[in-house]
């Protein structure tokens, strides 16, 4: 079925975006009961992060066996795929905005909900740590473009290149035409979140990106906005996103997910509600690509996206798995 089909066939209000058949690859079970699940309890530790990086959960996981905390686990797990030039949609190696400029985006949330930021961050490989940084050292949540960078090396950060080879020479072809078209889960932006809950059970997340390839130079996603990118609350949950910033930015995507969960929905159920929004406000042009992601205080998981191919890795005890989310869209 085509999209246009498909939007003929569903009504987009809210009863008729709801109509359970629609939704594509709807899990059964854990991540999509609406009650707590007793057993779930059992899943803490856990790490849960956007898109397949099993290097980033294996790190995560690893801080959370050794008895760190959730703020540790995220912080270092997201730094893995910071530090891979391979990952060109995140930290070193990212693709530029459309002027050739390395621009990245981070935010940190802990239990407390203490939180920092930093936007349009050049120079420095693991903005990640600089927004906590700026939770840890300063009285302030978002440090942006210069004043963050100079901060950055105040605490001791390095200055360095993030452009690589790779990533120039696709800009360099990109240039030849310079339009900029976000294809679907094709990694010209994506964004990785990771929510995680420790042993003593407090939640913490954190989101990073170089955010949309070739951007205008200045342009800010929804990944280093608390409430939008990502929002922790340690008495519900977190959630976390990755997309089409400007569409998560309108919804208020990551803290409409949490504040669902506070009102009974499951992990699962709660993205689904905010992609479902998302629509609402769309309606005839879903040519972009969404995706939440939603831990609960209990350990329960849950996932869900606009287009197939999103995807979302979890790390308990229960094993380490890549788990393909549902959709709203159909293949
Ligand atoms: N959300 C990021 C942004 O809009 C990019 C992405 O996740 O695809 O900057």
């Amino acid at each position: 079925m085509n999209r246009r089909k498909f939007l003929e066939k569903s009504t987009l209000s809210t009863a008729g975006i709801l109509s359970t058949p629609l939704i594509a690859g709807e899990r059964q079970g854990l991540e999509s009961g609406n009650s707590p699940n007793p057993s779930s309890i059992d899943l803490k530790p856990i790490v849960i992060a956007t898109w397949d990086v099993p290097n980033a959960t294996e790190k995560a996981w690893s801080v959370l066996q050794n008895g760190g905390s959730a703020l540790d686990a995220v912080e270092q797990g997201v730094r893995i795929e910071e530090a891979d030039e391979n990952n060109q949609s995140v930290g070193k190696g990212g693709r530029p905005d459309r002027d050739g400029n390395v621009t990245l985006d981070a935010c940190i949330m802990d239990k407390d909900s203490n939180c920092g930021s930093v936007v349009y961050l050049q120079n420095i490989a693991h903005p990640i740590s600089v927004a906590r940084k700026v939770m840890e050292e300063t009285p302030h949540v978002i440090l942006a473009g210069k004043g963050a960078e100079q901060f950055a090396y105040s605490q001791g950060f390095e200055k360095e290149e993030l452009l690589t080879e790779k990533s120039k020479q696709e800009w360099l072809q990109w240039k030849k035409t310079a339009q900029y078209r976000p294809v679907i889960n094709i990694e010209n932006h994506d964004t990785i979140g990771m929510l995680a809950i420790d042993g003593n059970g407090d939640i913490a997340g954190a989101c990073t990106t170089s955010g949309m390839a070739y951007k205008i130079a200045g342009r800010v996603g929804d990944s280093p906005i608390i409430g939008a990118g990502l929002f922790v609350d340690n008495e519900v949950g977190g959630a976390t996103a990755t997309g089409v910033g400007e569409e998560v930015i309108r919804t208020v995507g990551s803290f409409l997910v949490v504040e669902l969960m506070r009102q009974g929905k499951s992990p699962q159920e709660a993205c689904r509600t905010a992609v479902q929004r998302i629509i609402e406000k769309n309606k005839d042009k879903l040519d972009f690509q969404i995706g939440f992601i939603a831990i609960n205080r209990n350990g329960e998981t849950g996932g869900f996206c606009i287009h197939p191919g999103f995807s979302y890795r979890v790390y308990s005890g229960k094993g380490h798995k890549n788990n393909p989310s549902s959709s709203y869209l159909a293949k």
